[in-house]
């Protein structure tokens, strides 16, 4: 997550598209979740179908600014408020990894860990999501299939399945880990 402020009229960028520059980008010291940004904003549809960008003004903005402040536990912004902030890459592609929890369920596709069993609440539908196809040797972008080309797997299966170039495969791991166990 970043915080930006716009420097320009927003302009037409391709069709249907409008593209502004933006001043003193600064990366967020702490990832802030959508789901905490969920609950104190309840009304803001964004957190719920989060896309890649949005526009924020008025007394979204002015909450959001103030959860976001709060999250960070530090005053981060500037005084006086900006125009508008632009939330850029939360995760490569959140729509995605929504979709891909909502089929496969957020317990680890490869050793069935779940957070929410194992720590209870506060750990809840916590997981990675892990790309089968590999995005950095592709440098065109691909359409991501959330089914086909997804899975939820806890960090510690994610650190294995990346412990070799290219990545071990699901199937690879789940048979480490019953061979593991013999
Ligand atoms: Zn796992
Ligand atoms: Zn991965």
């Amino acid at each position: 997550m970043a915080h930006a402020e716009i420097v320009t009229e927003p302009h037409q960028y391709g069709l249907g598209t409008y593209s502004a520059r933006a001043g003193s980008i600064a990366l967020l010291p702490v990832p802030v979740p959508i789901p905490f940004i969920r609950e104190g904003l309840p009304k803001w549809k964004w957190p719920k179908y989060p896309r890649s960008y949005t526009t924020i003004e008025g007394a979204v903005e002015t909450r959001l600014l103030k959860l976001i402040r709060d999250y960070q536990g530090v005053t981060f912004f500037s005084e006086g408020s900006p125009a508008t902030i632009t939330i850029t890459k939360y995760e490569r592609d959140p729509a995605a990894r929504h979709a891909c929890i909502q089929h496969y369920g957020d317990c680890c596709y490869v050793c069935g860990f779940s957070f929410g069993k194992a720590y209870g609440e506060t750990a809840q539908g916590y997981i990675h999501v892990h790309h089968l196809r590999e995005i950095a040797s592709a440098k065109k972008e691909h359409k991501v299939d959330p089914i086909r080309d997804l899975r939820p797997v806890c960090p510690n299966c994610h650190a294995v399945i990346h412990r070799r170039k290219p990545p071990l495969s699901i199937k690879e791991v789940k048979a480490l880990l019953r061979e593991a166990h013999h």
